[in-house]
């Protein structure tokens, strides 16, 4: 049985407590694992390590943290396939997926904020004559990453790189549902030669870790991807204490689909923004609005291809969809199917649990579900549920295509499908979304800023977004 270990200032260690909790492989339902039960005095342990190794790290030059980050990068690389084996059996996500997404993209974060502090300016502010302000960036100390578990690897060093590129020395959690791949790079990070303390990955629950992280007075700036009802308790507890804090939260994407699309390609790719990770992406599309000419042959194309989604182990390389992560997780999203059966819901494809043979016979697996039928503004079309299921609605117009899109409480992405330049802009800049994808989805440019309107969070990240969220601006005024 594989038994983790916390990783505070450079060493694997155990938790103080002393105690374990158990990890499920979703594709069995059976517990391969155990991780530490991390709670406030592993957690203190951590910020201690953190604060000493603070001074050091913050005073080497860009470059030289640079490299080691770009080292860890090359060793993510050299990994990919054992942490591509590790995360698909930790999350339940086809190894197809992890190979060429979770893992590389690990990698890329790395390397891109491990090159991109080298190229982080500041700006000067002359007063012709009388003055000149300069704005200097200090890393802003020790600071808190929390992390969800669609996308373990991926988001994990999302938030742990730029941090460490501009400075600063992180105690990081990874979600307790998927933890395997951030023990493995504390393991990585040894090897890479990362100073003890700059990184330090704490295990445990929500309420029992990541609580005591987000309120330990010497953890100065929270990076928090979760969901909204987390989000909202933690700017609660963050808020007195006057931390700064990112929060990436939950979604109801729409996937606007015009009638003078490129038809093939928006069902392909339709496809994939609905079902990929078993829906289990904050970016997915779960709202498919067609405008009504062209809904009949989307509908019947969209329902051909997602019979070649095989649904089975995630270890076999041609498994399109893989297991959900949890047992909980399975339960509630088949609740919201029965939810959008009585809301009237007309069902399309899918709408039950799958016995998949052999080992992964009790695992939480879900046929990719489809419904019609189901208005705009009901629960099935406003929630979100975070699973393999997706509504189809006709739409006639552009302005009912944008207002039911914007109607939820969320604004993280949206799609548009059209080959009009003039309607892609228009209805881009009306969606109450950080990001719309025109034409394509999970197209991503790590420079860009990422993030969500309303209840989908607070803050951006990404390229020098995320460089300024882990500094602190200073202005130095010189009169002349
Ligand atoms: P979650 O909110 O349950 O947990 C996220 C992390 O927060 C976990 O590490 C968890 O242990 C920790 N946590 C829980 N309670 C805490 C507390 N009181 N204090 C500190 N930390 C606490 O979310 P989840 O179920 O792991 O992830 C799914 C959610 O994440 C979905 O809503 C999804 O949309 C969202 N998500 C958003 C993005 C984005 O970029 N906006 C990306 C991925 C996932």
């Amino acid at each position: 049985m594989l038994q983790l270990q916390n990783y505070i200032n450079g060493q694997l260690v155990a938790s103080l407590s002393g105690r374990y909790l158990d990890n499920i492989e979703p594709a069995t339902g059976q517990v391969y694992g155990q991780i530490p039960d991390s709670g406030p005095a592993d957690v203190a342990a951590a910020v201690r390590a953190a604060e000493a190794a603070l001074p050091a790290w913050r005073a080497r030059s860009a470059e030289e943290r640079g490299r080691i980050l770009v080292c860890i990068a090359d060793l993510i690389d050299a990994n990919l396939e054992r942490l591509a084996q590790a995360e698909s059996r930790d999350n339940g996500k086809p190894i197809a997926l992890a190979r060429v997404m979770d893992i590389p993209r690990a990698a890329s974060n790395f390397h891109f904020f491990g090159t991109a502090a080298e190229h982080f300016a500041t700006e000067a502010h002359v007063q012709e004559g009388v003055a000149l302000n300069y704005t200097v960036r200090h890393p802003i100390g020790v600071v808190g990453c929390i992390s969800p578990w669609n996308l373990p690897l991926y988001l994990f060093t999302w938030k742990i790189a730029p941090a460490l590129a501009v400075g600063c020395c992180v105690v990081a959690k990874p979600s307790e549902i998927t933890p395997a791949t951030a023990f493995l790079l504390g393991e990585l990070c040894q090897e890479a030669g990362l100073p003890a303390g700059v990184l330090n990955i704490v295990h445990g629950t929500g309420p029992g870790c990541g609580q005591a992280i987000v309120e330990h007075p010497g953890i100065k700036a929270i990076s928090f991807t979760g969901g909204t009802a987390t989000g909202r308790h933690l700017a609660r507890t963050a808020a007195p204490l006057f931390k700064k804090l990112s929060l990436e939260l939950g979604g109801k994407n729409p996937n606007l689909v015009f009638a003078d699309c490129d038809l093939a390609a928006a069902v392909a790719t339709s496809i994939r923004s609905s079902f990929a990770n078993q829906g289990q992406i904050c970016l997915c599309g779960s709202r498919i609005f067609i405008e009504r000419p062209i809904y009949e042959a989307f509908k019947t194309e969209f329902l051909r291809q997602l019979e070649a989604q095989k649904v089975g182990d995630p270890l076999e390389a041609d498994t399109r969809q893989g297991a959900l992560v949890s047992e909980a997780h399975l339960h509630k999203v088949l609740e919201y199917i029965k939810l959008a059966h009585e809301e009237g819901g007309r069902l399309l494809a899918g709408g039950y649990r799958v016995a998949v043979p052999g080992r992964c016979a009790n695992g939480y697996f879900l046929e990719p579900t489809v419904f019609e039928n189901l208005p705009h503004d009901c629960r099935t079309n406003q929630e979100e549920i975070f699973g393999p299921v997706v509504t189809l609605t006709p739409f006639d117009t552009d302005q009912e295509a944008i207002s039911w899109a914007n109607s939820t409480d969320y604004g993280l992405s949206a799609t548009i499908w059209t080959t009009n330049l003039n309607r892609a802009h228009r209805v881009a800049q009306a969606l109450h979304s950080g990001i719309v994808w025109v034409n394509t989805w999970l197209h991503r440019d790590l420079r860009t800023p990422f993030g969500g309107m309303k209840n989908s969070g607070v803050g951006r990240e990404g390229g020098l977004e995320a460089l300024r969220f882990f500094t602190e601006a200073q202005n130095v005024c010189i009169k002349f």
